[in-house]
């Protein structure tokens, strides 16, 4: 998606460790038009797969997964990183790996709202090496649902996390794939 790219590079920011900031158009000030373009972009890429649910990951992911629910007229379900008091034990929950904060989490969700009835499009705003996604992953599979495919905004091709989801034959469409970033450059894959 060009105009994605063209946004990374004039506002994306490299921080080390291989972090790209994205803060002023997609995680902390969100630019509603670029939502909705990819939003768009999504819904055209997988207009052929029967999805009737979006489940993505707290907290980045829920506002690019909304966009995507609205251009699909589909549920939004997203994965909680605490259990509250809120929901009872009845949910599927697995163990992820934060990339930027470095520490490990259980995510769950409720059995309530994803069964084996469903047709799931996973929705994330980075992908780096997968630990997010094989955590939704193992949601989607202990529920019994279908993965139809994962949509990303920003894959960190270098990373190695989306070949190896690929190498599983799931089908993974990245809107923009970055094959190297230092300081002061930053190269697509095209
Ligand atoms: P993974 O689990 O694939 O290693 O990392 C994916 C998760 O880490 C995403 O949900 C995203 O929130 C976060 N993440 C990974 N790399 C980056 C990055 O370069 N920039 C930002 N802002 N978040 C990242």
């Amino acid at each position: 998606m060009q105009s994605l790219k063209d946004r990374i590079l004039s506002d994306g920011k490299v921080r080390p460790g291989n972090v790209l900031k994205v803060d002023s158009f997609l995680n902390h000030q969100m630019d509603i038009h670029i939502l909705e373009e990819i939003g768009a972009e999504f819904k055209r890429r997988f207009e052929d797969a029967n999805i009737n649910k979006i489940l993505t990951i707290e907290a980045s992911g829920i506002a690019i997964a909304c966009m995507v629910a609205k251009s699909f007229d589909v549920p939004l379900v997203f994965a909680k990183k605490n259990q509250t008091k809120n929901i009872a034990g009845d949910v599927y929950s697995s163990r992820v790996t934060s990339y930027t904060h470095s520490r490990v989490y259980d995510v769950i969700v409720s059995k309530e709202f994803l069964t084996a009835d469903d047709r799931v499009l996973l929705i994330d705003d980075f992908l780096a090496n997968g630990c997010a996604l094989e955590g939704l992953i193992d949601i989607v599979d202990q529920s019994g649902a279908m993965l139809e495919g994962i949509g990303i905004v920003i894959e960190k091709h270098f990373q190695g996390g989306g070949d190896r989801l690929r190498e599983k034959g799931i089908r993974l469409e990245s809107l923009a794939i970055i094959e190297s970033m230092t300081d002061d450059s930053l190269k697509f894959k095209d």
